[in-house]
């Protein structure tokens, strides 16, 4: 142990790091003053802001500048932040280095991995370069949002390329909200929607049942859903081609990009061959590796053959509270008893619907019969229940 005591490390200040250096801070600020620790989190951006807010910004409550919390403000939490790039993670000599002025290595005795995905839109061909917006690239949003009031006519496609992609419900919210832009705008009878996707159903991960119900939302609003379509090329002239040799005309294109493991991870040997996300134990959340844990997006947690856990904030929110207790565990115990502290599979998400209403997805992924998920109708509490959860959770990280 070092003079400053046991050192933890985050790697990415999104949704699972957020909550994990709050919770460590909390905890271990409430043991005997006998312990000392330094917690430490490292992110390349500046500022944190809930994907779901994308969404807002596409409906036009939110704007962008109005929706980044500064993440200095950890500062004032006793969280030493560090905006810098992890270059390399080397849990060996357990050390991780940033780039900085002078490739900074800094050496932990828990270190917990967060850093969630990266965006591959430009594996999509053609994609950029006809003029497709990435739905999930919050900088893209403001102007897609321009684009669809200025359409007058036409058609509007969101492709899904591949999965997994985070908040499996998204792109079927993003058509809803679309729905909901265009009838406001008195445009909506001229322009038609359509969503493709590589999937059999809508939502694989939730099941048959919550699909189906995805589809009657669909349906009842207009919106055409098209299965086993899996994008291949975009032409110019607003055209495209799936894999099962179908093309398709549009007038907007919106798309939902592959998603990778972060780039120091793949380089750094924490993923299994074969595999395309790193493997953690489905409780504890632990790598191979003597106190390396992962988190959130950058893991995949098989529940079956077929069905992973999504990739969600609620869910690596869950896992870091995990995480953080078996940490404050080992500490205050001095690794003389397991932690209790498990997984247990469970999370939820408001799918909106436009109008001012959303729908509430509940999931069981642990379920003894197998996974267990159910979709409640949209309604205006549920709404009122996703505007909480970010005032929430951004109180709980960030601002109070
Ligand atoms: C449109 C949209 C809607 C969504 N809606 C919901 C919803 O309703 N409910 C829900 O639960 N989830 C939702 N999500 C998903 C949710 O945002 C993610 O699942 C969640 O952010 C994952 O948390 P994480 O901690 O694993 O990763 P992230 O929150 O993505 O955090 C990872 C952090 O790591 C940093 N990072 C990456 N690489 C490096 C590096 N090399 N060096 C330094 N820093 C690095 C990144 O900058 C980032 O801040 C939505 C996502 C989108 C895009």
């Amino acid at each position: 142990m070092s003079s400053e005591g046991k050192r933890i490390l985050i790697l990415g200040a999104g949704f699972g790091g957020l909550t994990a250096a709050n919770l460590l801070q909390k905890n271990l600020s409430s043991l005997s003053s006998s312990v000392k620790y330094q917690i430490s989190i490292i992110d390349q951006k500046d500022y944190f802001m809930m994907g779901l807010v994308n969404l807002w910004i596409l409906s036009g409550i939110r704007t962008l500048e109005d929706s980044k919390i500064d993440l200095n403000r950890l500062e004032n939490r006793g969280i030493r932040y560090l905006n810098d790039k992890v270059t390399k993670i080397d849990v060996t000599s357990k050390t991780v280095t940033i780039r900085g002025s002078s490739q900074l290595k800094l050496k932990y005795d828990y270190l917990i991995i967060a850093l969630g995905t990266e965006y591959a839109i430009e594996e999509v061909n053609g994609f950029l370069e006809n003029g497709g917006f990435n739905l999930y690239d919050p900088d893209q949003v403001p102007k897609l949002r321009e684009r669809i009031l200025s359409l007058k006519k036409g058609r509007i496609a969101i492709c899904i390329a591949s999965i997994p992609y985070k908040c499996p419900p998204a792109p079927y919210e993003a058509s809803l909200l679309i729905n909901d832009i265009l009838v406001k705008n008195g445009t909506r009878d001229l322009i038609d929607i359509d969503i493709y996707t590589p999937t059999p159903i809508t939502l694989p991960v939730a099941g048959a049942k919550v699909s189906k119900d995805v589809i009657k939302l669909l349906n009842d609003h207009h919106i055409n859903f098209h299965p086993f379509h899996k994008i291949k090329r975009v032409l110019d002239m607003g055209e495209m081609e799936f894999e099962n040799g179908n093309l398709v005309k549009y007038d907007l294109l919106i798309g939902i990009p592959p998603h990778k493991v972060p780039e120091v991870i793949r380089n750094s040997g924490l993923i299994k061959q074969g595999h395309n996300w790193i493997n953690v134990d489905k409780f504890s959340l632990k790598t191979d590796y003597e106190n390396v844990f992962a988190i959130g997006d950058v893991t995949e947690i098989k529940v079956n053959e077929n069905v992973a856990i999504p990739k969600a904030g609620v869910f690596a929110e869950a896992q870091a509270k995990v995480v953080s207790q078996q940490i404050v565990d080992d500490i205050e115990n001095d690794k003389n008893k397991q932690s209790s502290s498990l997984f247990d599979g469970k999370g939820f998400c408001f799918m909106e619907v436009g109008n001012g209403k959303a729908g509430y997805v509940a999931a069981d992924f642990y379920h003894v019969d197998g996974p267990a998920t159910l979709l409640e109708p949209p309604s205006d509490e549920s709404y009122k229940k996703k505007l909480d959860f970010e005032k929430s959770k951004l109180n709980e990280w960030l601002l109070l």
